[in-house]
């Protein structure tokens, strides 16, 4: 082949490589927080949106009773990964790195990513938090278990400063930080959880995941906090109605 037609598929290559992207993230209708797009209206935006309207296993909640168990404990398998960070638009996410993951009754979730919400989404007896960190995870079979940690202004969190140090200011594609974090230190120390059946909290509000809010906040500072708001603010879906759901407080660390 001669110099020139190699250069040809590679520009080629190029183009679509730096086309692909983009027309992937054009499939998902438009959404935001407040306004024609907002949370109101996020069921009327597309029919794959529907459940966020029409749902009645939705999240966030306000979690006022619960019932109390002694439930088998969540165990933590969290590893440092690499800082491979992103701004969707909606929120900052850290993709975590293969190998960490939970156990749920003795089933193990990989975790996926995790992002935040300022204020907090889940709201305890009437109180809401200055935010809150999703730790998604997902099982072989393709379920759902999101550990919600509400975050309280008090003392500097320094785990959480590999992520909030390098918080992309604008949307973007995945980077790579060129630092690492783990997970499991900027958790509660006590790791009692309220669980419940709920949905993603943003579209396509998706039914069926299980949440694990816990019971204790962590601290972070004002300027961490500041830092956090700075990017997303009111990033959070309102509470939505409990029904028929029971809420289990699992208090026995
Ligand atoms: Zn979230």
């Amino acid at each position: 082949m001669k110099l020139h037609q190699r250069i040809w598929i590679l520009l080629f290559v190029f183009i679509f490589m730096a086309c692909a992207p983009q027309e992937a993230e054009s499939t998902s209708p438009h959404w935001t927080y407040e306004g024609e797009e907002g949370p109101e209206h996020w069921g009327e935006l597309d029919p794959s949106y529907a459940v966020c309207g029409t749902g009645t296993h939705q999240s966030p909640i306000d979690i006022s009773t619960s019932s109390e168990k002694d439930l088998a404990n969540i165990v933590f398998h969290y590893e440092s990964s690499q800082v491979n960070i992103l701004n969707n638009g909606h929120t900052v996410q850290v993709n975590y790195d293969a190998g960490s993951y939970i156990k749920l009754d003795s089933v193990p979730y990989d975790l996926l990513q995790f992002h935040y919400h300022a204020p907090s989404e889940h709201v305890i007896d009437g109180k809401s938090f200055p935010a809150e960190i999703h730790l998604v995870h997902k099982n072989a079979d393709g379920q759902l278990a999101v550990v919600g940690v509400l975050l309280d202004e008090g003392a500097e969190n320094s785990a959480l400063n590999p992520f909030i140090d390098n918080l992309p200011t604008e949307k973007s594609d995945v980077q790579d930080a060129g630092v690492t974090i783990n997970a499991n230190e900027f958790l509660p120390t006590l790791q009692t959880t309220f669980r419940y059946a709920g949905s993603l909290t943003t579209p396509p509000c998706s039914e069926g995941v299980n949440w694990l809010v816990m019971t204790n906040p962590v601290e972070l500072s004002t300027e961490q906090l500041s830092k956090l708001e700075e990017l997303f603010e009111n990033n959070n879906r309102p509470v939505q109605e409990i029904n028929d759901r029971i809420i289990t407080e699992d208090s026995t660390p």
